[in-house]
Parts: C-alpha cells; sequence; structure tokens
C-alpha cells in the first residue's frame, strides 16, 4: 500500500502518521453499501478487500459460498451471492493469530444528522456512516495493523490469518459459521473484532434461542365471537403467562470477571402477527409471537430451547381450547473462557499500553462470531475493536482515536504475546 519510510518508526508512531488513511480506507468501504438482508454488494467489497491483502503480501482465498448450498440456506436470495474473504501472511512463525470481522451491515432507517448513512463524513474525531461501528471500522484497524508491522520492519511473533466474513448480521451460517468448519483455517488463537472496545474486552458471550409461537383458533363472523376461537386472545393469556418464566429466569446468574451478574432474558414479540385475511369483523383463526431467550454461558442451548417449548406447551394446556405450535427460528451457542489463558493477558496488556487505563473482561449479552471459534475450532478467543456509538440506529459512529488506538493494540499484541 504505502511505499516504505526512509526512517525508522515504530508502528504506533507510523499509525499516528496514518490517520487520514486509515479513515479515508473506512470511507471507502464503508461507501460500499454492504447491506443484509438481502447482501448487497458483496462481490464487490470481497474484491476490494481480496486485493488489499494481496497487497500486503497474503496468499488470499476469496470464496463463494456453492450455489446449491445457498439455495439450501437462503433460497429467496440467489441473486445475492455470499463470499468470504481468507488472508494468511505465512512469516515463518510456528503458530497463527487470526483476525475475524464481517463486512455485511445493517439496513438503514431513519434520518441522519450527521452526512448520510454511506457517504461518511467526518467530524469532531468521529466518523459517521454504517457500519463504522459494527463493524468495518475493525477491518480498516486489522488492515492498518499489518500495514504498521510491515512499513516499520518489526516482525510478528505469529503467522497472520485474517478473515473478512458475510451475513454476521443475519445468522452467519455462511460467513463465520462456514469457515470455522471448511474454510481450513490454521488458526491458532482467534481475535474477532468486536464485542470488546475502550478498556472492555470480551472473554465470552450469551447464546440465543429465537422461537415462534404459532396460536391457532376457528373462524367465525365477527357479530357471533363466541363461535369462533380468538387466537388473539388466547396469545394474550399465553403472553401473560411467560411472566412466570420471566420470573424463574431472573433467579439464575452467571457472574461476569468484572463482576457483572448477568440473567438469561426473554424478550416477547419482536414480530407478531394476526393470521392472513385479518378482517375487523372476524373473529381472528391464527395469531403467532416470537421468543428471543438470551442464554448465558453457563447454561445449555438446547436445554434452554427444551424448557422454554415445554413452558409454553404446558401454559397452552392450562388456557381453555389454547393451540400452539412451537418452532424453532434460529439458534446460537453462547462461549465463555475465564481469562487466564496467555492470550488474555497479553490483550490485556496491550489495551492498557496503548490506551493507558485499567482494563477489564466483560461477557456481552450479545452475540457475535466468537462462539464459532471457541466452540467449533475450540481456540482461545476474545473479541476486541475500535467499537463505537447507536450500532445499528441513526448517526452510527466510530471515534477515529479508537480506530487507531485498535490498530496500536492488534500490532503491539502480535509482537509482544509469545504464544
Ligand atoms: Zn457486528
Amino acid at each position: 500500500m504505502a511505499s516504505k519510510l526512509p526512517y525508522e518508526l515504530t508502528p504506533s508512531l507510523y499509525l499516528d502518521h496514518r490517520t487520514d488513511e486509515l479513515t479515508a480506507f473506512l470511507q471507502k468501504i464503508v461507501r460500499l453499501r454492504t447491506v443484509n438482508p438481502p447482501g448487497e454488494n458483496y462481490g464487490a467489497i470481497t474484491r476490494l478487500l481480496a486485493s488489499t491483502l494481496k497487497n500486503l503480501g497474503f496468499k488470499v482465498r476469496r470464496i463463494r459460498i456453492p450455489r446449491a448450498l445457498q439455495k439450501k440456506t437462503l433460497p429467496d436470495l440467489l441473486a445475492y451471492p455470499r463470499y468470504n474473504v481468507i488472508g494468511f501472511w505465512d512469516t515463518g512463525a510456528k503458530k497463527t493469530i487470526h483476525f475475524n470481522a464481517h463486512y455485511d451491515v445493517v439496513p438503514v432507517s431513519g434520518k441522519w444528522r450527521h452526512g448520510t448513512a454511506f457517504n461518511p463524513t467526518i467530524e469532531r474525531g468521529w466518523i459517521y456512516g454504517r457500519g463504522t461501528a459494527d463493524m468495518k471500522g475493525a477491518i480498516a484497524s486489522i488492515i492498518f495493523a499489518i500495514q504498521a508491522l510491515q512499513q516499520t520492519g518489526v516482525r510478528p511473533n505469529f503467522n497472520i490469518e485474517v478473515s473478512f466474513v458475510a451475513d454476521e448480521e443475519t445468522d452467519s451460517a455462511l460467513g463465520t459459521g462456514w469457515i470455522t468448519p471448511y474454510g481450513k483455517l490454521r488458526a491458532d488463537y482467534a481475535v474477532v473484532g468486536e464485542g470488546g472496545e475502550g478498556n472492555a474486552i470480551c472473554c465470552g458471550h450469551n447464546g440465543v434461542v429465537w422461537l415462534n409461537v404459532q396460536v391457532h383458533g376457528k373462524a367465525a363472523h365477527g357479530s357471533l365471537p363466541t363461535q369462533g376461537i380468538n387466537a388473539l386472545e388466547k396469545m394474550a393469556a399465553l403472553v401473560l403467562a411467560l411472566n412466570n418464566y420471566k420470573r424463574q429466569l431472573a433467579r439464575q446468574t452467571f457472574r461476569a470477571p468484572n463482576g457483572e451478574r448477568l440473567h438469561p432474558t426473554i424478550n416477547i414479540g419482536g414480530v407478531f402477527s394476526a393470521g392472513e385475511g385479518g378482517k375487523i369483523n372476524t373473529v381472528p383463526a391464527a395469531a403467532s409471537f416470537t421468543i428471543d431467550r438470551r442464554v448465558l454461558p453457563n447454561e445449555n442451548v438446547r436445554s434452554a430451547e427444551h424448557a422454554l417449548t415445554a413452558f409454553l406447551k404446558s401454559a397452552a394446556r392450562k388456557i381453555p381450547q389454547c393451540r400452539i405450535t412451537v418452532s424453532k427460528i434460529s439458534d446460537n451457542f453462547s462461549c465463555y473462557r475465564p481469562p487466564n489463558h496467555p492470550l488474555f493477558a497479553a490483550l490485556q496488556a496491550s489495551v492498557s499500553r496503548i490506551r493507558r487505563r485499567p482494563t477489564k473482561f466483560m461477557v456481552s449479552t450479545g452475540f457475535n462470531d466468537m462462539h464459532f471459534f471457541a466452540q467449533v475450532k475450540k481456540i482461545p478467543t476474545l473479541g476486541y475493536g475500535p467499537g463505537g456509538l447507536d450500532y445499528h440506529g441513526v448517526d452510527e459512529r466510530a471515534r477515529v482515536k479508537d480506530l487507531v488506538d485498535s490498530a496500536k493494540i492488534y500490532a503491539d499484541l502480535l509482537t509482544t504475546f509469545r504464544g
């Protein structure tokens, strides 16, 4: 990318001098609207990221998910092919650190006050745009960390493997969920560029079970409601019964290393609807709602699903004429590793050194792609990146200093951690 400098610099000093280049690169990849769903411009961004890694001397594989597989998982989105980029820099080291970031972003709504979502502006040290925080900023930090090492002639202690992946914002199935079993990765350790930010490093995250509950009623004329079975009324009774379940969940805890106590939660009815053909003068024959159950690292995702399903069925039996069908939409494993592995200590030291603040380990209530590395590859995995504010919202933004600090931290980790 940049030409070799005539004088010696540390990676940190190099990065201080390249802030504009880093933000310009981030602006460039934000302008590629990789909105998911449906998964736009994946071809264009992976071409750009693959060539960027090639210019850094990486062996690069840009892998298109086979059409047959996409047909099975995303049959409605065949016009939007899925790609993942995997790069490998063989430094001659024995072991390999893997850096992972997803390049897809969530759709945009609302009116932005700072620039527009896909034409990012920089104001007072912040860069605004969809994906600046979640998580194209991390892509920029990873690339510039590597560039900083190369341009200053500082040798990393590891081979560096990088994955830039699709679909984290939906279910990761064809992104990190695909590369971890099938991508022939060589990673011994993984750093996912989100989950932790600032002075907090993520050493685990909650899992999730998403269910759909379909309530079956019987239609009748609105003037004769007793002749039907009102699915909406049955659904309302069932939703009220779930308050008991919430109380049960509130008694379970998981204590994170930073002292925070996490509880399992359910969010009811992120999506809820009546059946087709609903009319004001018809007794509703169908109603449905979703449940988003967050699963603690010390719980089992399968047992959580079974327990919730059993609760719903038993609650429905207690409501007269309440017939339901419960189906799973998707699930994701939790992950957690107590922060006593040397990788964790090394990243903690790097964050503290660069940011000059004490650093804590936290467990994220939301999920990210860490669990694929932790559970499928079974390797020590951390979440840390530049982060930002208003993820998924209006005026999403990343602080320029945090982008540069993250790049410095990655570079520092690669030269101080011994493996
Ligand atoms: Zn993300």
